[in-house]
């Protein structure tokens, strides 16, 4: 099961859930985000923010 790190939906089928979540890696910590978080931060990923600056 994945868990959105940004507002905490879960995906179920997590083989289609990596199609469509992101993935990135923080602090050494690796974080995922539901597609809709995806799409609302799409600016502060492309900039490498972290995810705490949203
Ligand atoms: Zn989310």
């Amino acid at each position: 099961m994945l868990t959105c790190d940004f507002c905490g939906t879960t995906a179920s089928d997590e083989a289609g859930a990596a199609l469509t979540w992101s993935m990135g890696v923080e602090h050494g910590r690796v974080r995922r985000f539901c597609p809709r978080c995806s799409r609302e931060h799409v600016r502060g990923m492309e900039g490498k923010l972290d995810s705490d600056a949203w």
